[in-house]
Protein backbone atom coordinates (compact mmCIF):
# COMPACT_ATOMS: atom_id res chain seq x y z
CA UNK A 1 0.00 0.00 0.00
CA UNK A 2 1.60 3.53 -0.96
CA UNK A 3 2.03 6.11 1.96
CA UNK A 4 1.60 8.88 -0.77
CA UNK A 5 -2.21 8.77 -0.71
CA UNK A 6 -3.86 11.67 0.69
CA UNK A 7 -6.91 12.35 2.34
CA UNK A 8 -8.36 15.58 2.47
CA UNK A 9 -5.25 16.60 2.87
CA UNK A 10 -4.15 13.52 5.81
CA UNK A 11 -1.77 11.13 4.68
CA UNK A 12 -2.64 7.52 4.63
CA UNK A 13 -0.23 6.68 7.69
CA UNK A 14 -1.85 8.85 9.47
CA UNK A 15 -5.42 8.32 8.48
CA UNK A 16 -4.84 4.77 9.48
CA UNK A 17 -3.75 6.04 12.98
CA UNK A 18 -6.92 8.40 13.56
CA UNK A 19 -8.81 5.49 12.26
CA UNK A 20 -8.10 2.97 14.75
CA UNK A 21 -8.57 5.76 17.33
CA UNK A 22 -11.69 6.58 16.51
CA UNK A 23 -13.61 3.86 15.44
CA UNK A 24 -11.33 1.10 16.70
CA UNK A 25 -9.81 -0.85 14.24
CA UNK A 26 -8.87 -0.37 10.43
CA UNK A 27 -12.19 -0.24 8.29
CA UNK A 28 -12.17 -0.51 4.69
CA UNK A 29 -15.17 1.31 4.40
CA UNK A 30 -13.83 3.64 6.61
CA UNK A 31 -11.14 3.65 3.71
CA UNK A 32 -13.21 3.79 0.66
CA UNK A 33 -15.04 6.37 2.40
CA UNK A 34 -12.16 8.87 2.50
CA UNK A 35 -11.40 8.40 -1.03
CA UNK A 36 -14.93 9.74 -1.97
CA UNK A 37 -14.68 12.45 0.57
CA UNK A 38 -11.55 13.44 -0.67
CA UNK A 39 -13.08 13.08 -4.62
CA UNK A 40 -15.75 15.07 -3.54
CA UNK A 41 -14.00 17.62 -1.86
CA UNK A 42 -11.78 17.95 -5.04
CA UNK A 43 -14.62 19.28 -6.68
CA UNK A 44 -16.77 21.04 -4.75
CA UNK A 45 -15.56 24.69 -4.63
CA UNK A 46 -13.57 25.23 -1.22
CA UNK A 47 -16.26 26.61 1.55
CA UNK A 48 -16.39 27.72 4.74
CA UNK A 49 -19.93 26.46 5.02
CA UNK A 50 -19.35 22.72 4.01
CA UNK A 51 -21.80 20.06 5.12
CA UNK A 52 -22.10 16.35 4.41
CA UNK A 53 -24.79 14.00 4.11
CA UNK A 54 -23.78 10.66 4.00
CA UNK A 55 -26.66 7.78 2.88
CA UNK A 56 -25.94 4.80 5.51
CA UNK A 57 -25.28 4.45 8.96
CA UNK A 58 -21.91 2.55 8.24
CA UNK A 59 -18.63 3.50 7.97
CA UNK A 60 -19.28 7.24 6.25
CA UNK A 61 -20.30 8.74 8.98
CA UNK A 62 -16.91 7.93 10.51
CA UNK A 63 -15.15 8.90 7.73
CA UNK A 64 -16.64 12.04 7.08
CA UNK A 65 -16.21 13.28 10.83
CA UNK A 66 -12.47 12.00 10.95
CA UNK A 67 -11.75 14.20 7.85
CA UNK A 68 -14.02 16.98 8.12
CA UNK A 69 -15.22 19.37 10.14
CA UNK A 70 -18.59 18.22 9.97
CA UNK A 71 -20.15 15.64 13.14
CA UNK A 72 -23.05 14.56 14.58
CA UNK A 73 -22.96 17.07 17.06
CA UNK A 74 -22.47 20.43 15.43
CA UNK A 75 -25.40 19.84 13.08
CA UNK A 76 -22.94 19.65 9.65
CA UNK A 77 -23.14 16.09 9.27
CA UNK A 78 -26.45 14.66 8.58
CA UNK A 79 -27.11 10.66 8.11
CA UNK A 80 -29.97 8.84 6.07
CA UNK A 81 -30.32 5.69 7.20
CA UNK A 82 -31.03 4.27 3.41
CA UNK A 83 -28.45 1.87 3.41
CA UNK A 84 -26.30 3.14 -0.13
CA UNK A 85 -22.68 4.09 0.15
CA UNK A 86 -22.74 7.09 -0.93
CA UNK A 87 -22.59 10.57 0.54
CA UNK A 88 -22.82 14.34 -1.18
CA UNK A 89 -20.57 16.97 0.17
CA UNK A 90 -22.19 20.95 0.15
CA UNK A 91 -21.89 24.23 0.52
CA UNK A 92 -24.72 25.05 2.85
CA UNK A 93 -25.05 28.32 1.83
CA UNK A 94 -25.27 27.75 -1.83
CA UNK A 95 -26.85 24.66 -2.00
CA UNK A 96 -24.11 23.36 -4.82
CA UNK A 97 -22.79 19.87 -3.85
CA UNK A 98 -21.19 16.84 -5.22
CA UNK A 99 -23.01 13.51 -4.65
CA UNK A 100 -20.68 10.17 -4.84
CA UNK A 101 -21.12 6.98 -4.98
CA UNK A 102 -19.88 3.53 -6.39
CA UNK A 103 -20.20 2.30 -10.38
CA UNK A 104 -21.43 -1.53 -9.31
CA UNK A 105 -21.05 -2.20 -12.77
CA UNK A 106 -17.38 -1.94 -12.24
CA UNK A 107 -17.10 -4.06 -8.97
CA UNK A 108 -16.26 -7.07 -10.47
CA UNK A 109 -13.10 -6.21 -12.16
CA UNK A 110 -11.88 -5.72 -8.33
CA UNK A 111 -12.02 -8.51 -6.59
CA UNK A 112 -11.11 -8.59 -3.43
CA UNK A 113 -13.26 -4.94 -3.01
CA UNK A 114 -16.12 -6.77 -4.57
CA UNK A 115 -16.15 -9.96 -2.05
CA UNK A 116 -15.59 -7.15 0.81
CA UNK A 117 -18.66 -5.18 -0.46
CA UNK A 118 -20.85 -7.61 -1.95
CA UNK A 119 -22.11 -10.07 0.23
CA UNK A 120 -23.87 -12.05 -2.67
CA UNK A 121 -20.27 -12.12 -4.16
CA UNK A 122 -18.58 -13.74 -1.31
CA UNK A 123 -17.35 -17.36 -1.82
CA UNK A 124 -15.33 -17.06 1.69
CA UNK A 125 -15.10 -15.34 4.56
CA UNK A 126 -15.48 -11.52 4.18
CA UNK A 127 -11.44 -9.66 3.43
CA UNK A 128 -9.57 -8.44 6.08
CA UNK A 129 -8.45 -4.69 5.89
CA UNK A 130 -4.98 -5.47 5.17
CA UNK A 131 -6.13 -7.70 1.91
CA UNK A 132 -8.74 -5.32 0.67
CA UNK A 133 -7.29 -2.04 1.66
CA UNK A 134 -4.68 -2.06 -1.20
CA UNK A 135 -7.23 -3.00 -3.74
CA UNK A 136 -9.52 -0.12 -2.22
CA UNK A 137 -6.81 2.58 -3.26
CA UNK A 138 -6.56 1.00 -7.24
CA UNK A 139 -9.77 0.83 -7.64
CA UNK A 140 -11.07 3.81 -5.86
CA UNK A 141 -10.38 5.96 -9.04
CA UNK A 142 -12.48 3.97 -11.37
CA UNK A 143 -15.32 3.08 -8.99
CA UNK A 144 -16.07 6.64 -7.25
CA UNK A 145 -18.83 8.27 -9.47
CA UNK A 146 -19.19 12.19 -8.86
CA UNK A 147 -22.17 14.23 -10.17
CA UNK A 148 -22.59 17.81 -9.46
CA UNK A 149 -25.75 18.06 -7.59
CA UNK A 150 -28.01 21.50 -5.56
CA UNK A 151 -29.35 20.27 -2.12
CA UNK A 152 -33.00 20.68 -2.37
CA UNK A 153 -33.12 22.40 0.96
CA UNK A 154 -30.23 22.87 3.88
CA UNK A 155 -30.87 19.59 5.91
CA UNK A 156 -29.21 21.18 9.36
CA UNK A 157 -32.50 22.72 11.73
CA UNK A 158 -31.96 26.05 11.58
CA UNK A 159 -34.81 26.74 13.53
CA UNK A 160 -34.67 26.45 17.48
CA UNK A 161 -36.51 23.29 18.35
CA UNK A 162 -39.34 23.98 19.94
CA UNK A 163 -39.56 22.14 23.76
CA UNK A 164 -42.05 21.38 26.25
CA UNK A 165 -42.69 19.15 29.13
CA UNK A 166 -43.77 15.43 28.85
CA UNK A 167 -46.94 15.64 31.21
CA UNK A 168 -46.16 11.66 31.73
CA UNK A 169 -42.44 11.49 32.46
CA UNK A 170 -41.92 15.30 32.97
CA UNK A 171 -39.40 15.80 30.85
CA UNK A 172 -38.27 17.80 28.33
CA UNK A 173 -38.79 16.85 24.76
CA UNK A 174 -38.96 17.93 21.06
CA UNK A 175 -42.76 19.31 20.91
CA UNK A 176 -43.21 18.32 17.37
CA UNK A 177 -43.16 14.34 18.34
CA UNK A 178 -46.69 14.58 19.54
CA UNK A 179 -48.10 15.45 23.09
CA UNK A 180 -46.38 12.57 24.49
CA UNK A 181 -42.54 12.41 24.40
CA UNK A 182 -41.24 9.41 22.06
CA UNK A 183 -40.81 6.59 25.49
CA UNK A 184 -43.99 7.47 27.05
CA UNK A 185 -46.04 6.93 23.84
CA UNK A 186 -44.80 3.46 23.18
CA UNK A 187 -41.14 3.63 22.00
CA UNK A 188 -39.51 3.41 24.96
CA UNK A 189 -35.94 1.61 24.53
CA UNK A 190 -35.41 1.21 28.03
CA UNK A 191 -37.36 0.37 31.42
CA UNK A 192 -36.54 1.66 34.52
CA UNK A 193 -35.14 -1.50 37.03
ZN1 LIG B 1 -42.47 11.27 28.73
Amino acid sequence: MSVHHYFCGLALPDFLVRMEAFHGYRSPGILLGGCMLDAALDKLAATPYLNVVTETVVCLPDAVQLLTPCTIGNGFLQILDWGKFALTAYDRKTLQGIRVCLDHSRLSAFPLVHQWFDRAARTGPKPEFDAVSGEILTAAGELIVCREVTVLKALKETQAIQTGFCPDCGESYARRLGSLCPACAGQAYCAVR
